[in-house]
């Protein structure tokens, strides 16, 4: 049982991105708009055409994770959804990363 577990663990850390060193996480098309429309905050996806003003605040998001430095929790919400699997999502996040960057 608890091997099991240990060896789990390890393929999840195999599988999951390293996280970027830079802490920088590209603008990615996310809120529906066909051009990068999602930039991260502090780990969750801000809609940038909800920008108000022109004080620039950003009034749609904040709820979504992050896939890039919030990977894990961005997972637990859309993993196995519309069937794509997690492992799906891990390698379509590596293509935006790198698309993105
Ligand atoms: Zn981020």
């Amino acid at each position: 049982m608890f091997y099991e577990h240990i060896k789990n663990e390890r393929k999840l850390s195999e599988v999951e991105p390293t996280p970027s060193p830079k802490r920088s996480c590209p603008e990615i098309p996310f809120f529906g708009a066909p051009y990068p429309d999602a930039t991260c905050i502090d780990g969750f996806l801000w809609d940038l055409d909800s920008c108000e003003g022109e004080e620039g605040f950003l009034t749609q998001g904040g709820e979504t994770p992050c896939p890039f430095c919030n990977t894990k929790a961005f997972l637990q919400v859309y993993a196995d959804r519309q069937g794509i699997t997690k492992k799906e999502w891990l390698k379509e996040i590596e293509r935006l990363r790198a698309k993105y960057s």
